[in-house]
């Protein structure tokens, strides 16, 4: 169901490059292995090498940093492409935000020196923004980078960090002019994760993700770490870093599996159940409509347009669908859909138990009020609200 035309003839002949790709290279192991686990990521590094061996793991970057010279659209559609055929990846937050935040904030010594890297697949870089009291109000962070001549001195705590227990760099955000208002004062810094002073503590999700508590003890960063402008940080965050954050290969993994529950249903005879007929069809409008609103998330940026509000829009299509999907596993499978991967009674490889837990897997970027939010403000024009207005 991803097969086109929808756009030009030279970008549906890349489509079918891609699927060509990933058809050949596809193994069962791939849906096979609980996403986050070693085996997973071990999966993901032999395909990593692959793409870099053919220039498409940073297609869309100029071939002076290591790209291909590719265009966004293109990248989408491979990034499409892998998803549908739910590939594995090393991970990271390099490829996707970080490199192309620095094409955009970083200094010329920057991008040489970290971009090629990034497009080898040596930087494994993590995004170290939450912290134990600073979640949806990010701006209430309380990480300090002091400036001490020769170098930033960085002390706090980072929470819930995706790639953390095995990422090489964070992206860190910290506070560098407590003075200033919340919103202001706040900088961004490449940290290198094996400076003294850096403590990682794992952290096991129920929903099966390994994310890691960050602790950072007076770490001493070079000056040349600081990325953009001093006391910028904020608003670096909000244009550069935001570019990729579309998520948009998300509804392709998504209409896979439902096109796998349907198979499945097909097979046994449970799509006689009216039920499921209609839960089917209605997660697979919502899913088409939230893969529409991705592209053109894509589109706008691709004319160098910056998404306010469509980029929400898409993140809460994923936060609304997570719940139904998880629900869905449950009322078409019934207990049996509760049974885990490596029982052979599991259904669909034991996915149907993962998106139950999956479900519950909607705060990154904001949890879904916080988003309704950003929707009715900048989307609808509503004011903002503020906390003490509810009393
Ligand atoms: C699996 C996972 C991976 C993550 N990866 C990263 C990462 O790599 N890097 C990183 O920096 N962070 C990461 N995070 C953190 C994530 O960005 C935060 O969880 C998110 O910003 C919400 O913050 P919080 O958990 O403190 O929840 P809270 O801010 O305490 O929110 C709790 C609930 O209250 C609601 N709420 C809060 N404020 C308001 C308001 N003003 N109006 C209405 N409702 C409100 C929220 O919608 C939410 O439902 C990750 C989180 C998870 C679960």
């Amino acid at each position: 169901m991803l097969e086109g035309p929808t756009l030009e003839a030279e970008y549906e002949r890349f489509r079918e490059e891609a699927i060509d790709f990933y058809r050949s290279e596809f193994r069962p192991e791939w849906l096979q292995t609980e996403p986050d686990s070693d085996a997973y990521r071990a999966l993901g590094k032999d395909l990593d090498n692959k793409l870099i061996a053919r220039g498409w793991y940073t297609l869309h970057w100029p071939t002076k940093y290591g790209g291909k010279g590719g265009d966004l659209i293109q990248y989408s559609i491979l990034r499409e492409v892998a998803a549908y055929f739910r590939a594995p990846t090393y991970g990271g937050h390099g490829r996707y935000i970080v490199g192309p935040a620095l094409f955009e904030i970083g200094t010329e010594e920057q991008k040489a020196r970290h971009l090629p890297r990034i497009s080898r697949g040596e930087l494994i870089i993590c995004l170290g923004f939450t912290e134990p009291d600073a979640g949806s109000d990010l701006a209430a962070m309380k990480t300090r980078a002091v400036d001490e001549g020769g170098h930033f001195r960085i002390t706090g705590t980072k929470l819930y960090i995706t790639f953390g227990h095995f990422a090489n760099v964070m992206l860190l955000a910290a506070r560098t002019d407590p003075a200033a208002p919340k919103h202001k004062g706040v900088s961004l810094f490449l940290v290198d994760l094996s400076l003294p002073g850096v403590n990682m503590k794992p952290l096991d999700c129920f929903t099966g993700h390994r994310i890691a508590e960050m602790h950072f003890d007076n770490v001493r960063v070079p000056k040349d770490a600081l990325v953009g402008e001093l006391n910028r940080g904020f608003y670096h965050m909000t244009v550069a870093l935001n570019f990729e954050r579309s998520g948009m290969e998300r509804p392709a993994a998504y209409l896979a599996h439902l096109e796998d529950m349907a198979e499945y249903c097909r097979a046994s005879g449970l799509w006689q159940r009216a039920r499921v007929r209609q839960l089917i069809g209605s997660l697979a409008a919502q899913v088409q409509a939230w893969r529409m609103i991705s592209w053109r998330v894509v589109m706008l940026q691709h004319r160098g347009l910056v998404p306010s509000w469509e980029g929400s829009l898409a993140q809460l299509y994923r936060k609304d669908i997570n719940p139904q999907f998880g629900k869905a596993h449950l009322e078409i499978f019934g207990n049996a859909g509760l049974i885990e991967r490596f029982d052979p009674d599991a259904i669909l490889d034991g996915r149907s138990e993962w998106f139950l837990r999956e479900g519950f897997n909607n705060h990154g970027q904001g949890g879904r009020f916080v988003t309704r939010n950003v929707i009715a403000r900048r989307g609808m024009g509503l004011p903002a609200i503020r906390l003490r207005d509810h009393g």
